[in-house]
């Protein structure tokens, strides 16, 4: 770990790949899957571009199997935030995400021993969110 004032004048404005951007988050912060999804609450999986750095790159990006797609990044490692997989594609590709936040997790906890149902009626939601909610919680551990 390293503070601001040790970082190259040109640490943010210098291009860097796509690759070399993430490398440079795990170094910073550490890997993703230690850290909790911001927007639901699950484990992370994945570092994901918040999309709304300053120093923001983009560019084609050529995978080994053949496919390329466009892709953006920072060299801003705070313009990063720990996704699970699912909220990642959500961020990045407009699928839905979870429908819960960390805070509702949070009120599932607090309702511990009560049945599905009885949780569902409590929190507003439907038994299969429930179910979802509490593999979260597991998983959150
Ligand atoms: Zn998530």
């Amino acid at each position: 770990m390293f503070g601001i004032r040790d970082l190259p004048a040109d640490w943010f404005t210098k291009p860097i790949s796509y690759g070399a951007a993430h490398d440079r988050v795990r170094r910073v912060h550490g890997r993703a899957d230690m850290h909790v999804c911001v927007d639901c609450g699950h484990r992370a999986q994945h570092w994901s571009y918040n999309g709304d750095s300053e120093f923001e790159q983009s560019g084609e990006i050529h995978y080994s199997h053949g496919a390329k797609t466009f892709l953006r990044w920072s060299t801003d490692t705070d313009a990063y935030s720990p996704r699970c997989r699912f909220c990642h594609a959500a961020k990045d590709y407009g699928f839905t995400r979870a429908p819960w936040t960390p805070a509702d997790l949070d009120a599932l906890a607090a309702l511990k021993g009560m049945t599905v149902a009885q949780q569902a009626a409590r929190l507003g939601v439907s038994p299969s969110t429930i179910d979802r909610m509490r593999r979260a919680l597991r998983e959150r551990g």
